[in-house]
């Protein structure tokens, strides 16, 4: 009688087994990929139009199973986010770009300030402010070299705490990028009041900038905007000599995209540093 009962569960739930056990395998092995030190960052430069010098570092992270292959953040990031493990996870990644950044500047590389995505989830841990004090404690890093790129999205949730956490993170020295601008809904009077220092034009905006004329009215509103609150302004994702050349026609101060570099493994990431582009 049970069997039966157990039988038709599992007919009902076959296909939602597969999904759920993708989860877990991801889940079980993003536990374990911390002690197995499968973890890395890549490094994407960030470049300022009018001079052409590297002026930042996205970190991202990457996850290298010992069994081969490379698993990218899209599939473990969200994995992270509803299980938690995007707390350690997210301490990982800090501490790791810090110590990145401390040893390229020990190895007189002059490396530019350091970015590092925070997820939605992060802002909810009341401990973020002094996890954060504690790896530029421990790591010796300089503030001022550090940037967060937080979604509109996650800043909106809990406006008031979240200001307030973003100004006290500034008012320490770090630099606060919001990412993927233009798609989230932060209105203009809450934007006007966000402790930052930078928005990032979303890449799915930079993608067709030269083949949609709304798209193109919509980087050069969102350039202007920018301008016009006192932020600096970067295009993620740009592709081509082309948009690069119509952003700094636009007035853009920095793009990030594969027409500078992808991200790279942090001796390639460095061999950048001196180089001047001229998009
Ligand atoms: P994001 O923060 O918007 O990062 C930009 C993504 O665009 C990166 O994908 C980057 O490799 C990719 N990209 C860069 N240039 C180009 C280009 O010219 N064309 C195109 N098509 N793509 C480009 P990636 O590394 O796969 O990361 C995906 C997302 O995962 C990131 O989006 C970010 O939201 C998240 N992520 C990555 N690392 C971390 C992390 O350490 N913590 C958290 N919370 N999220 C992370
Ligand atoms: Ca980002
Ligand atoms: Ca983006
Ligand atoms: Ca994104």
């Amino acid at each position: 009688q049970a069997k039966q009962r157990r039988s038709g569960f599992e007919y009902f739930s076959d296909e939602l087994n597969t999904v759920a056990q993708q989860q877990m395998t991801l889940e079980s092995g993003l536990r374990q990929a911390f002690e197995r030190k499968e973890l890395a960052l890549a490094y994407q430069p960030k470049v300022d139009l009018a001079s052409g010098r590297v002026v930042g570092l996205e970190a991202l992270a990457r996850w290298l199973p010992r069994s081969g292959g490379i698993i990218w953040p899209d599939q473990f990031v969200p994995v992270a986010e509803e299980t938690g493990l995007i707390v350690p996870l997210g301490r990982w990644v800090l501490r790791a770009a810090c110590e990145q950044w401390i040893a390229w500047r020990d190895a007189g590389l002059n490396p530019p300030p350091v970015a590092v995505n925070l997820s939605p989830r992060q802002f909810t841990d009341a401990r973020l402010i002094e996890d954060i004090e504690a790896i530029l404690q421990e790591t010796g890093m300089d503030a001022g070299q550090l940037q967060l790129e937080v979604t509109e999205s996650a800043a909106m949730e809990n406006p008031a705490r979240t200001f307030d956490m973003l100004d006290a993170l500034r008012q320490r020295g770090l630099h606060i990028y919001i990412d993927d601008f233009g798609t989230g809904h932060s209105n203009l009077g809450q934007l006007k009041r966000m402790p930052i220092d930078a928005l990032k034009i979303d890449k799915s905006f930079v993608n067709d900038v030269l083949r949609d004329g709304d798209d193109a009215e919509i980087v050069n509103a969102i350039i202007r905007l920018a301008h016009a609150l006192n932020l600096r302004v970067v295009a993620e994702g740009v592709e081509t000599q082309e948009q690069a050349a119509f952003l700094k026609q636009g007035g853009c101060d920095e793009i990030q995209g594969y027409v500078i570099a992808k991200p790279l493994p942090p001796d390639q990431a460095s061999a950048l540093f001196a180089r001047q582009f001229a998009p």
